[in-house]
């Protein structure tokens, strides 16, 4: 009757502080740590040192190989694939991605790329762009620490690279790719500036939604999006009118966690497909993306994912009507409510996307995560809808 299957980072450490223990988790994993940083900020305000003498005093040399300060794209990964080869990366060292979902794709990707040396280019493992090639060779231990407080990134088993030519965003993709190891050290988001918790919030909160109601929903996946939405919908918004607050950053950091391990194992849908084009032709940050299509996304498949935006709303909203019709339009008020109060524009044109634009971005939208969505769309209706929002 159901069958499934489930994967996860082997070990989650999660917690206020818990960064101190980067040194002894990362010496598990190897004695040199080839890092990728998500931004300088992280060298600037400290926190950078602080981390790279815990890892020496464990007896682990540190190494900064690649500073990713954008979505990568072949070249970056390229690049740092041929550092680690001159390195001569292999058993007893390990990667170690600090940041946002930019540093954990570069790392995900250049880990894999190092230990599978049949294809000359991540490209040629790229769905739907490349020669087809497969992640077959277990990837270099990998650490993931996530510092922008959420994404998910951390727990998936893809990496988003950019394409130039045809212009998209495609993932390398294998289970074996899934970190060995997760450190979430919510203290570490605090700096993070307030436009940035409010992006990233909205796409660990489209990602819960997405992946609960995928057409490949799975029971343990829908479980970790239901507590996660809990956590992320009271929470969101005092993360951004204060980024100190601690019950705050833990609820989110905690929220992008779940999103991460529901979207690997469930897929995401129609807010994720577009978002994908967006970022590509219209440069539109993914968290942005994803806020602006979210209530989009609700009400395309408010008909036939009711069921479960009901179950969605009884668990984290309060005063839910018994009737699902009335539960499902709950939680889509509730979600433009939050959009908002979190200045989220609702035109496409406010972030310069141009009506000659549109036939990119139908094109554009479809792919892996479209493809989880509940309810199947034509290109005239996609169309359709984004010119709506035009
Ligand atoms: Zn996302």
């Amino acid at each position: 009757m159901l069958d499934y299957d489930f994967l996860a980072p082997q070990r989650i450490v999660f917690g206020w502080g818990r960064r101190r223990e980067l040194g002894p988790l990362g010496r598990s994993l190897g004695q040199r740590a080839f890092i990728v940083l998500g931004s300088r900020t992280l060298q600037r305000n400290g926190a950078w040192d602080e981390l790279a003498k815990n890892l020496r005093d464990s007896a682990v040399e540190p190494i900064v190989a690649a500073v990713a300060t954008r979505e990568p794209d072949i070249a970056d990964v390229d690049n740092l694939v041929t550092i680690l080869r001159q390195e001569n990366a292999g058993s007893g060292d390990f990667v170690l991605a600090l940041g946002g979902g930019a540093a954990m794709d570069l790392a995900k990707a250049a880990s894999a790329l190092v230990a599978n040396r049949h294809g000359s280019s991540v490209r040629d493992f790229l769905e739907g762009v490349g020669k087809g090639l497969h992640v077959s060779e277990p990837p270099l231990p990998l650490l993931a620490m996530p510092t922008t407080g959420g994404t998910g990134a951390e727990a998936t088993k893809n990496a988003v690279i950019s394409v130039a030519d045809p212009p998209v965003k495609k993932s390398i993709r294998s289970p074996l790719m899934i970190p060995r190891v997760v450190l979430v050290d919510p203290e570490l988001a605090v700096s993070v500036p307030a436009t940035t918790t409010a992006w990233t919030g909205m796409d660990a909160i489209t990602q819960l939604i997405e992946s609960y109601i995928c057409r490949f929903a799975k029971p343990i996946p829908q479980a970790l999006a239901l507590h996660g939405l809990t956590l992320a919908l009271p929470a969101v918004c005092d993360a951004v009118r204060d980024g100190t607050s601690r019950p705050a950053r833990e609820a989110m950091a905690h929220a992008a966690l779940l999103s991460g391990m529901a979207l690997a194992n469930s897929g995401l849908g129609f807010a994720h497909g577009v978002a994908a084009a967006l970022g590509v032709f219209a440069d539109v940050p993914h968290g942005l993306a994803c806020a602006m299509m979210l209530p989009v996304a609700l009400r395309v498949n408010r008909e036939v994912a009711c069921k479960p935006l009901a179950e969605l709303a009884r668990a984290s909203l309060a005063e839910v009507p018994a009737n699902d019709n009335a539960a499902a339009d709950l939680l889509i008020e509730h979600i433009d409510a939050l959009c908002r109060a979190l200045n989220v524009p609702s035109r496409l044109s406010q972030v310069g996307v141009r009506s000659n634009q549109l036939g990119d971005l139908v094109r554009g939208s479809r792919g892996n995560s479209m493809n989880g969505n509940p309810r199947q769309l034509d290109e005239a209706e996609l169309r359709r809808l984004l010119e709506e929002r035009l």
